[in-house]
């Protein structure tokens, strides 16, 4: 696509992660519809010229590519296919959702924009708040080739790593494969700087030493610095990782497939939803060790 003939893009889900990505999509000379549900989180992106829409209907309407990433599949179904949802409104147009959600949901968006004469894609994301900051994402998509290579332009925007890993639902599959990696890599983080502290040892140091050897990993040299300083504020919910964890199970499930990592990071982070936490990041994991140990 040339500069001059960039299509209207519409960008549905301004949360932690979609403000970020709308932005660069804006600071690439796209011409960007709004919409999210609590409308105030559009400002900032309308002050710098995107256009605020009151459904995503009305952001679909005229929009060449629309992209959604909201939080849940219940709100990915609302908002493709619900009254106002982005199928019916749209015409003959690319459709990308990049929230977390599960295959099956992504199979029937396919076939639901597909009938409506749409191309459609699945395109979950990793890297956390900071890669959607830094646009330098992990976009693992799922869909025809014809519609990959129409979107890779705008998916290049965001991410460094963008790949097309088979039909629809391909790409929500590698989400959960991702997924699973970090349910028990988390645990593994938490469990390294809980045995440090208790051994005296100083959490930085013991950090700065393992962050560059064998256990060196996205989980600990992000999520560790963060446990260290007692910052528990989301880059990613508690409640987001129990949604993606419950669907990697619940897929585990159908091929007869036994995980008991992700069962028991699962059960660690419903004690911890229990005790009024989902709101905050994963890495407060580590509060789940800082009760006294029976
Ligand atoms: P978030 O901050 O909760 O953002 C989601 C946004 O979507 C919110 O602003 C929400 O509106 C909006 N929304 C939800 N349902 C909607 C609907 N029906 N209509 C319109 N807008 C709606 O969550 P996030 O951290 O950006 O994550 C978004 C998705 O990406 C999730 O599926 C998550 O699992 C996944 N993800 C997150 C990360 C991460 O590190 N944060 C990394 C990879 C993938 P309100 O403002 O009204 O709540």
């Amino acid at each position: 696509m040339s500069t001059a003939a960039k299509p209207r893009v519409a960008f549905i889900g301004l949360g932690i992660m979609g403000q970020s990505m709308a932005g660069h999509l804006l600071a690439a000379g796209y011409p960007l519809n709004l919409y999210n549900r609590s409308a105030d989180k559009m400002a900032a992106l309308v002050a710098k010229g995107a256009r605020a829409c009151a459904s995503p209907a009305e952001a679909a309407k005229d929009a060449q590519v629309v992209i959604t990433m909201v939080g849940f599949p219940s709100d990915v179904e609302e908002v493709w296919l619900g009254p106002q949802g982005i199928v019916k409104a749209a015409h003959n147009a690319l459709l990308i959702d990049m929230t977390t959600s599960s295959p099956e949901l992504a199979r029937k968006l396919a076939q639901a924009a597909s009938a409506a004469g749409h191309r459609a894609l699945d395109a979950p994301v990793s890297g956390g708040d900071v890669g959607a900051r830094e646009a330098k994402l992990s976009i693992m998509v799922g869909g025809e080739p014809a519609a990959f290579e129409e979107a890779l332009p705008v998916l290049q925007c965001m991410g460094t790593n963008v790949r097309l890993l088979g039909p629809a639902g391909a790409g929500q599959h590698t989400k959960m494969a991702n997924q699973l990696v970090i349910a028990s890599t988390i645990m593994g983080v938490c469990e390294g700087l809980a045995y440090a502290k208790a051994a005296g040892l100083d959490p930085s140091a013991v950090l700065q030493t393992i962050g560059s050897g064998a256990a060196s990993s996205a989980q600990l040299n992000v999520m560790g610095p963060r446990i260290v300083k007692g910052d528990f504020e989301p880059g990613f919910f508690i409640m987001h990782f129990l949604k993606d964890v419950g669907i990697a199970l619940s897929e585990a499930d159908l091929m007869h497939l036994n995980l008991p990592g992700a069962k028991l990071s699962k059960s660690l982070y419903e004690t911890l939803a229990e005790r009024g936490l989902e709101r905050a990041g994963t890495q407060a994991l580590y509060k789940y060790y800082e009760e006294p140990q029976s």
